[in-house]
């Protein structure tokens, strides 16, 4: 298993349940094609929307747990009850290639994650308030009223986290919260470290 990301960038993006996290990613990668999202699997069931394969890998809780017990999860956590897990494989694949991969994991995984990964980089998306939060998780109609208690109440743990993380958005307006993404983005890319190793040959000419 691979322990660093050399010419790619890992991004781990975290945030309470609500904040219009996969909104905003689904628009980052439309505006960035040269990122991967990892797709996870997860024993949650499948919402109306969502499409197998795109938004997650559906799998029953026995298969998830036979894939834990393979070791095949890069890390895995359980949220909201449902269990969540990362591809070790698909990680490992994306890295050899140098692609720039985005996990969209909770803040459990995160945490996992960073030990596999130290220049991992973590973007934390936080709501413009509480009210608009639960506003959000009620108007968007995918969960049922027990569902939502458990996620707001899930709020002031997942925040504790913050300080875990390296970058944190406001997502008040999803154009600006958008641009500050792209922002962090394209700033990790143009780090020095990733330029040198990039462009050694144009260094070394010039120099
Ligand atoms: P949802 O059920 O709303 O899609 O996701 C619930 C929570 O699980 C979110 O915080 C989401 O980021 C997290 N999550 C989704 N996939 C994974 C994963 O592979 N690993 C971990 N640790 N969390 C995940």
């Amino acid at each position: 298993m691979a322990t660093t990301t050399e010419s790619g960038c890992l991004f781990i993006i975290s945030a309470p349940s609500g904040t219009g996290k996969t909104s905003l990613i689904r628009a980052l990668l439309g505006k960035d094609t040269h990122l991967r999202l990892s797709i996870s699997y997860t024993s949650r069931p499948r919402r109306s929307a969502e499409i197998d394969g795109r938004d997650y890998h559906f799998v029953s809780k026995d298969i998830f747990r036979q894939m834990q017990a393979r070791g095949e999860f890069l890390e895995s956590a359980e949220v909201y009850g449902n269990l969540y897990g990362t591809s070790k494989k698909w990680i490992d694949d994306a890295i050899a290639t140098g692609q720039d991969i985005v996990l969209e994991i909770d803040c459990q995984g995160a945490a996992q994650v960073r030990r596999f990964f130290s220049n991992a980089i973590g973007i934390f998306i936080l709501p413009p308030s509480c009210r608009a939060l639960e506003k959000r998780l009620v108007s968007r109609d995918q969960d049922d009223t027990e569902v939502i208690r458990k996620r707001l109440e899930a709020v002031r743990e997942e925040v504790s986290h913050v300080n875990e993380f390296d970058y944190v958005i406001i997502n008040d307006e999803l154009e600006k919260a958008l641009n500050g993404l792209a922002c962090i983005v394209n700033a990790e890319r143009l780090k020095r470290e990733r330029q040198i190793e990039k462009h050694q040959v144009l260094i070394t000419q010039l120099s």
